[in-house]
């Protein structure tokens, strides 16, 4: 038996005693700051938490016990806030392991997760949706989409200022070469891609593969590596996360890089924070975990403080904000180098929100399963960005990047969105036109 918090009942419980019921959390969060309800909040879930697993009465698998315990977007802001650093994200997903451990994996869900174990399958099903896209999403400028037809009559959220990043009929990994090697190669780097890159924002991957090349790191982009698991997991659905990590530390063992690179926070929390934890106790991956998290890097991590990159000299002239992926910041502790990133390319002015860490309101799933608490968490958010007068918000998080093209299109805001690596391209290829 482990004591992790997914397989051991006990260790969630004593986990939970940890909570002393100050509050602290409830001014940091972003849902109790609209809904203004105990259950939204750290605190009231874990005493649903401890009631459900102590009382003869109320079960885990109770209807509305489940319903509260999955409007919750695990951003994590509340542990930032808590004096007794109780670990808020294994008590959500501790929980909801428990949920799913009783009363199994919704059927849809269990569908759609069984595909994700399967990367040739979901391969496939993205591609045929990417050829298909047309029947239900419009096309509009700049790649992007927006609903038509029966999807309008999926819910809230697919009205007419819904939009969403165009579906590349060829993935980014179709695309790109395996292996890359580099002339005086510094080091070899794998990149994990995710699935947003690899099928929504392949632009953000060609942008790492030349910053990276440009600073002579040769570069492994595996085909056949799987999603980071993270979508199940926040789910509890732990086995298939397990199963997922299992398969992408094979691809890792398999590489013979000396590094991994994430895009994206949520990607790379759980390589890095997750695996280790999930893992625990399985004699075969267990110290493999720990050693790929300690190679992984978010890009901005890598590029100043692995290899000591090159700035770019080329002029932007753009004043620019930044957004915090909160798996980014709250997870792998990166803030402070994408500004330090920025402010190095020329002509860039960073100009910080009020709430630059405030949840973008995405939380994986959560802004389509809670539309009407998501879209005022992307409302204010929005309109801390319009208040910079940035030009654009540049972030570390594809997820992130889907969500504010939506909030700031809905808030009639003319500020594009922009992924840091992208940014510093940008930066490279004006340099490489002379315009310095
Ligand atoms: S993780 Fe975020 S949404 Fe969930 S309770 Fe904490 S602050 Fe609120
Ligand atoms: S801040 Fe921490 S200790 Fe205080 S109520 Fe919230 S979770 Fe409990």
């Amino acid at each position: 038996m482990t004591t992790s918090v997914f397989d051991n009942i006990d260790a969630l419980k004593k986990e939970l005693l940890r909570c002393m019921k100050c509050g602290n959390c409830m001014a940091a969060c972003p849902i109790y700051n609209i809904e203004k309800k105990e259950s939204s909040v750290a605190r009231g879930k874990i005493a649903l938490g401890e009631i459900a697993l102590s009382s003869e009465d109320i079960k885990i698998d109770d209807e509305t016990l489940v319903k509260l315990l999955f409007n919750c977007l695990v951003c994590k802001s509340c542990m930032m806030a808590c004096p007794s650093q109780v670990r808020f994200d294994r008590i959500i997903l501790g929980l909801r392991a428990a949920i799913a451990k009783k009363k199994g994996i919704p059927f849809v869900k269990k569908a759609i997760f069984g595909m994700l174990k399967n990367p040739e399958l979901f391969d496939k099903g993205m591609k045929a949706f990417a050829v298909m896209q047309g029947l239900f999403l419009k096309e509009q400028q700049e790649k992007r989409r927006t609903p038509k037809g029966f999807m309008k009559t999926l819910g809230k959220r697919f009205d007419e200022n819904f939009v969403i990043p165009e579906l590349s009929k060829e993935s980014f990994r179709d695309k790109v070469s395996e292996v890359i090697t580099v002339k005086y190669s510094k080091c070899k780097a794998l990149f994990f891609t995710g699935c947003s890159v690899n099928y929504l924002f392949p632009e953000v991957g060609e942008d790492l593969i030349y910053v990276l090349q440009k600073n002579n790191v040769s570069i492994v982009t595996p085909k056949r590596q799987n999603c980071c698991g993270m979508p199940v997991m926040v789910h509890g659905d732990i086995d298939t996360a397990r199963e997922l990590a299992r398969k992408n530390i094979d691809v890792f063992e398999q590489s013979d890089c000396d590094y991994i690179i994430t895009v994206c926070g949520s990607c790379g929390s759980a390589l890095k924070t997750e695996y280790p934890i999930i893992l625990e106790g399985d004699s075969n991956y267990e110290e493999k975990a720990k050693k790929w998290a300690e190679k992984t890097y978010d890009i901005s991590t890598f590029l100043l403080k692995v290899i000591n990159f090159e700035p770019p000299k080329g002029k932007l002239n753009l004043k620019v904000t930044y957004h915090d992926s909160c798996h980014l910041k709250k997870s792998m502790k990166v803030f402070a180098e994408p500004r330090e990133i920025i402010k190095k390319i020329p002509g860039v002015t960073l100009l910080e929100m009020k709430k630059p860490d405030a949840c973008c309101g995405s939380g994986g799933s959560y802004h389509l399963t809670h539309p009407e608490t998501s879209l005022k968490i992307a409302s204010s958010k929005a309109e801390d960005i319009k208040s910079t007068t940035a030009q654009a918000v540049c972030t570390g998080c594809p997820a992130c990047m889907m969500e504010l093209f939506e909030s700031l299109h809905r808030a009639n805001a003319q500020c594009d969105v922009i992924h840091t690596i992208s940014l510093l391209s940008k930066s490279y290829k004006e340099e490489e036109k002379g315009n310095v």
